[in-house]
């Protein structure tokens, strides 16, 4: 390696798990982050500044102000311009770390262009604020076979989990359930806030799993869900389980790729859109009452059904 170039990352390559080799692999890896909030400026922070050879970074938003208390890689320059923010991410992270080829495009992610923004990186992150976008990344990495990072945080708490299509449980094996539920997700930062830590958490675990998966670790992406409640200084790490009959992994029936999971829009928040489904018990009532058999089940060998293994929710708090 380059002497100057060895400098640079020589304390990320005295840690022992990375050393020259991996921080080489790194130099030479790419990602796609999808989603350019609270966790996608947190991890494209730590994943430029730790050496990634290219990143891509796909989001349609605006910067504004009330983004500023948890979105790092912005300030109020970039609100009073209401610049793209993957425009002044780009911009951002090209000043931190010249070195990476940092690539922001402004797009929603749809099914029309997902398959293309999506091609040709070796991960793929989430950064997105919405299960809809998720289940289409999960539907674009099943097909593809590319490893992806869920993250999602909200209130104090987040979720994240690696995801290695064909060896570790899928999206869909975590959250589809045979019957169709009642309510839609409802909560989201715009309702009920985000704790900017607890995003940050989040970002920093999914900035961990990806360096380790993108160096080589042998332990990377082993299919656990790792929770955290930062507000009552709770972790969870549960091992999830495939779904034998997994509609995308399994099947391969990738509908919301081909767009036939048309989602329900809404007017949430001062200028943005969420979108969000109806028929899908993806609630916080239902993530807690997971939570909660999850917590009962707690110290045992779990073996859970798909989604009774699931995310966190304020009832973490004991
Ligand atoms: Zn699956």
């Amino acid at each position: 390696m380059d002497p100057k170039l060895y400098e640079k990352y020589s304390r990320q390559i005295l840690f022992a798990p990375i050393g020259a080799a991996g921080q080489q692999r790194l130099l030479e890896a790419s990602a796609v982050l999808v989603g350019c909030g609270a966790l996608g400026t947190a991890a494209a922070n730590l994943l430029v500044r730790a050496g990634l050879g290219r990143l891509r970074i796909v989001d349609r938003d605006f910067v504004e102000l009330s983004n500023l208390q948890r979105q790092v890689l912005f300030d109020e320059a970039d609100a009073r311009e209401a610049l793209p923010k993957a425009v002044a991410a780009e911009r951002k992270l090209r000043a931190i770390n010249s070195g990476v080829e940092v690539e922001g495009v402004v797009a929603d992610l749809v099914p029309r262009n997902a398959e293309e923004l999506l091609s040709g990186f070796d991960l793929i992150l989430d950064g997105t604020d919405n299960f809809e976008t998720r289940y289409l990344m999960n539907d674009v990495a099943v097909k593809l076979g590319a490893p992806w990072i869920y993250a999602a945080a909200v209130g104090g708490y987040g979720v994240t989990m690696t995801i290695r299509p064909g060896k570790s449980p899928c999206l869909a094996c975590l959250l589809e359930r045979p019957e169709p539920g009642a309510a839609g997700l409802e909560e989201t930062c715009d309702t009920i806030g985000v704790l900017n830590a607890a995003a940050s958490v989040i970002a920093s675990l999914e900035a961990a799993e990806a360096i380790k998966l993108l160096v080589g670790a042998s332990d990377a992406g082993e299919g656990r869900l790792v929770a955290v409640e930062v507000w009552a200084g709770r972790f969870q790490s549960i091992c999830a389980e495939r779904n034998p009959e997994c509609r995308a992994c399994v099947r391969h029936d990738f509908r919301y790729l081909a767009g036939a999971e048309q989602p329900h829009v809404t007017l949430c928040g001062r200028d943005s859109v969420q979108i969000h489904e109806r028929g899908r018990r993806l609630d916080l009532e239902l993530l807690g009452q997971v939570v909660l058999q999850a917590d009962l089940l707690d110290g045992l060998k779990l073996g859970l059904q798909p989604v009774d293994v699931f995310l966190l929710a304020p009832q973490l708090s004991p």
